[in-house]
């Protein structure tokens, strides 16, 4: 555990998310897949929020994807202080699925609805990454 004051407030993992939290240790971004209706299911859940299908399994994301939708948040609820201004973003997965999250290593100014975004991760003080995303191809 560092000395700094953590940056975000850490997700706690909730046993159905487990195997999420996991692969976010080796920086793999994984999604449950229903086999039922051949849908991505995020976040995740016991049942298929769609078909209440069971048959979920997980499944290996590209990390690709873009931005649907943005705010930019003044004022953090983050106990720590937080680092001023950030974006609060949607972002549409490849894979056909959205999560909340932030665009990091781009300027407000230049964020756009729509424009191409990877994932990247920020470390976590027990070993998980926290997957936040930044323009593909990186810094422009
Ligand atoms: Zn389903």
């Amino acid at each position: 555990m560092s000395a700094e004051a953590p940056r975000r407030m850490e997700p706690p993992v909730s046993p159905v998310a487990e195997p999420f939290w996991a692969a976010t240790r080796e920086r793999r971004l994984v999604v449950q897949w229903c086999l039922d209706c051949d849908r991505p299911v995020f976040y995740p859940r016991d049942n298929c929020p769609l078909c209440l299908g069971t048959s979920l399994e997980w499944r290996d994301c590209t990390g690709e994807g873009s931005l649907y939708s943005f705010t930019v948040n003044h004022l953090s609820s983050n106990p720590t202080g937080g680092e001023g201004p950030f974006p609060v973003a949607i972002v549409e997965l490849a894979e056909g699925f959205r999560m909340m999250s932030n665009v990091v290593n781009c300027p407000l100014e230049e964020l756009r609805v729509d424009m191409a975004l990877s994932v990247a991760w920020e470390e976590l003080s027990d070993g998980r990454n926290y997957p936040v995303f930044e323009p593909r191809g990186g810094t422009a």
